[in-house]
């Protein structure tokens, strides 16, 4: 056995089957006939830089293949030209025409690099120290939530083509931690009375086989963790798998699972991340979410705003609507991070936040649980809460929901409005010269 056939059995073992498609077979699905040649080819050129994976539910039951490529769930998963910029594209699109492949890999690494990899310090600032160790597939940058990225979610049932994780999607290496990680994580828990809160990512942690997941959820019921009262998952795949919750071979299992936890006396939070109304129309991801919240979990609901798949009030007011109908309780709405192809999903804040308002004035009060438009940013996660005028200038209003350091939560601050920026390091304070973690620098871990 090679040794990439040697992985691949070895990540089998690990999560769940679906059929999926990447850069080598894609062009097996009978659907992509309704695309040129050129346009075939340029799938191909983007996919050796940015990660690209499609599975059979997305391309049979979610995509429009008469409205390609506008089509909304297309473009949230088939890579897009205008992803790479002209320049780039070129080279790598001569590269491949010439079959010169280190060439090619050398290229495509030094571009991978240019493309900021690692947004808001995600590498160096929030990993923290335990026993010594920097602790790997832990973040625990606001002081009541820890997050863990379980080392074998770090894939999803299809990759998203804004998503801000890329650069953990082109080298998998780290699966071989996975074993000894679920008692590491307990320990870090153990060790930190104040969390209150854990939230597992990824990747995304439900491509996890049941018996893998239940490693690191089961101790969690535990008398030493009592102080971990809210687990919340964050998934996409009740829009990308819902299969996953219904038909797969540890469905019951699965969900058996949470409500042994939410029976445990925890409030179990499926963060789940939905794009488009588009996903939410199938039998399948009905009866997903009508088995999950049998179990007694609340599905909580977020999606970020990205140009071509939802910068449309409309999209948004249809999809919270169709959302609140099935019970799920719309959480936020989040700015498109600064990283990999951002130039052709990125939406000003301007226009970000009039989408935000005139969505929400479309909806009953249900929906409005929703927070946004929200960057995630090194300091915190920062609302544009809307435009107003301040002695005749035009300001964004904002505030901070969660901030590394707790005192500056929820304290209303102003940016120079400036109709193009798309984020925060964009924005020039107003009527001060310094943004408040400027000003007051601390992380809860040194706040009194
Ligand atoms: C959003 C986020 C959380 C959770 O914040 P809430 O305001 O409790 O939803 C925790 N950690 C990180 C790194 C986050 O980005
Ligand atoms: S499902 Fe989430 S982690 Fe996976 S590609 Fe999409 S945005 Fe990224």
């Amino acid at each position: 056995m090679s040794t990439l056939s040697a992985r691949n059995a070895w990540i089998q073992e690990f999560v769940t089957d679906y059929k999926a498609y990447d850069v080598r077979n894609f062009e097996s699905l009978p659907q992509i006939r309704k695309l040129t040649e050129e346009q075939r080819f340029a799938i191909k050129v983007v996919a050796q830089v940015l990660p690209f994976k499609v599975n059979q539910y997305v391309v049979d039951e979610l995509i429009d293949w008469d409205n390609i490529p506008e089509d909304p769930i297309f473009q949230l998963t088939f890579p897009q030209p205008g992803m790479l910029s002209e320049e780039h594209f070129n080279r790598v699109a001569d590269l491949l025409k010439k079959g010169d492949r280190d060439e090619l890999e050398r290229t495509v690494n030094a571009i991978r690099l240019e493309l900021n990899p690692h947004p808001a310090g995600q590498l160096e600032q929030i990993v923290p120290t335990f026993e010594g160790q920097r602790l790997r597939g832990v973040q625990h940058k606001y002081r009541e939530t820890a997050l863990f990225f379980p080392a074998a979610g770090q894939t999803c049932h299809s990759y998203c083509t804004f998503c801000f994780r890329w650069a953990q999607f082109v080298g998998m290496e780290d699966l071989k931690f996975a074993g000894r990680e679920a008692e590491t994580f307990a320990d870090y828990l153990r060790a930190h009375p104040g969390v209150t809160d854990v939230l597992f990512t990824g990747g995304d942690p439900m491509v996890m086989k049941t018996r893998v997941f239940r490693r690191y959820l089961e101790p969690l019921l535990d008398p030493s963790l009592e102080h971990v009262q809210n687990i919340r998952i964050g998934t996409k795949s009740l829009a990308y798998w819902p299969q996953r919750f219904v038909t797969d071979p540890d469905a019951d299992e699965l969900l058996a699972l949470l409500e042994k936890l939410v029976e445990g006396g925890k409030h179990v939070a499926i963060m789940a991340h939905f794009n488009h109304w588009a996903e939410l129309g199938t039998p399948m991801v009905e009866e997903a979410i009508r088995r999950l919240r049998s179990t007694g979990v609340n599905i909580r609901t977020q999606s970020p705003l990205v140009r071509h798949i939802n910068d449309s009030p409309d999209v948004w007011a249809k999809m919270w609507k169709k959302q609140v109908q099935l019970g799920l309780i719309p959480y936020y709405m989040f700015v498109e991070r600064d990283t990999g192809p951002k130039n052709y999903f990125e939406v000003p804040l301007a226009r970000a936040v009039e989408i935000y308002q005139e969505a929400v004035r479309q909806t009953s009060g249900l929906v409005r649980t929703v927070r946004g438009p929200s960057m995630s940013a090194t300091p915190g996660k920062i609302e544009v809460q809307g435009v107003t005028e301040i002695n005749g200038d035009k300001v964004f209003v904002l505030r901070m929901i969660q901030g590394r350091n707790p005192a500056w939560t929820y304290r209303p601050f102003f940016a120079k409005f400036d109709p193009r920026a798309t984020w925060i390091d964009e924005l020039e304070p107003y009527g001060t010269d310094k943004f408040i973690w400027e000003a007051e620098p601390g992380t809860w871990r040194n706040a009194s």
